[in-house]
């Protein structure tokens, strides 16, 4: 008897097909949210791309021309959690991504940045599922991705806001998984280690000053000193991962994290 076929690689493909799905993106104007943007877009759907920055909100439109789908952009600031709520109405599909870091040790953290951090990283994502569910559920149908981070579930000297943002985050997003489960809504955290985005870009000079290091040295010794696969991650891999999530294919993923930190959870 003959050994059977292999099956090929078009078997085993999964495609992302987002036509008809409306998919709201927070920080799309730059990094890991952009390149979710444009990822779901060209899976077809219709993406609401929300960020303070309207400048890369504008070029992030001029980007997305001719992919499958649409880029709609709007200017807000999340800190404004009424217009946040009421933005995410009518979605299917909601990518929690918008974030900011300051590196500072406790002692000397502003609180008011601390606050800030807290209502952008946390509450902001709550407005925007609670805005976001009647319709997911009244659909029957709902993706809610939340970026979170290795600093979901591990800490790091000097970033508290950060940190209990993400932690807070991650139980966010496992209750609205309990809750959206017999409505078709899943809810699930991402969590990279480093990405090559401007946020990270922008810490190298304070973690030099907390870890008192020259600022050449962070990348190897600070950032990726945890990670088994010593390189920065970039924002496309990201995507590729969140459009997974999105995906029918991704229906029983739920209230669970997703890490792509280069093995920096393996130890
Ligand atoms: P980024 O700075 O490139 O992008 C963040 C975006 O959020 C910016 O466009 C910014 O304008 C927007 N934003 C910030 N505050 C806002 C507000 N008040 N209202 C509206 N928009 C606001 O950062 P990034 O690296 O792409 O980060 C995106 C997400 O990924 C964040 O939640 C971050 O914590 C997470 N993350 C990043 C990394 C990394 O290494 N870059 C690693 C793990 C997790």
């Amino acid at each position: 008897m003959s050994a059977p076929t292999p099956p090929g690689p078009h078997d085993l493909s999964v495609s992302l097909d987002l036509g008809g799905r409306t998919a709201l993106v927070t920080g799309a104007a730059g990094g890991i949210g952009r390149a979710c943007a444009l990822r779901l877009a060209a899976a077809g759907a219709e993406v609401r791309a929300l960020d303070r920055d309207a400048d890369g909100l504008a070029a992030l439109a001029r980007r997305a021309e001719g992919l499958r789908g649409t880029v709609e952009t709007r200017t807000l600031d999340l800190t404004d959690l009424d217009a946040a709520e009421s933005a995410a109405a009518g979605t299917d599909v909601l990518v929690n991504n918008a974030g900011l870091q300051l590196v500072r040790p406790i002692q000397e953290f502003p609180p008011q940045a601390f606050h800030t951090v807290l209502t952008v990283m946390l509450e902001a994502p709550f407005r925007l599922i609670r805005g976001a569910l009647p319709h997911m559920y009244a659909r029957g149908w709902g993706r809610i991705v939340n970026i979170s981070s290795v600093h979901g579930i591990r800490a790091s000297a000097y970033k508290s806001a950060y940190v209990a943002a993400k932690h807070g985050l991650e139980g966010l997003s496992k209750t609205a998984a309990l809750e959206g489960a017999p409505h078709g809504v899943t809810s699930v955290c991402v969590n990279p280690g480093y990405v090559r985005t401007p946020l990270v870009e922008r810490q190298l000079a304070d973690q030099a000053a907390a870890h008192g290091l020259p600022e050449d040295r962070v990348l190897s010794e600070v950032m990726l000193r945890e990670a088994a696969i010593r390189r920065l991650a970039e924002p496309e891999e990201v995507a590729e991962a969140v459009a997974y999530l999105c995906s029918p294919h991704a229906s029983f993923i739920t209230g669970t994290s997703v890490a792509l930190d280069g093995g920096w959870t393996a130890h």
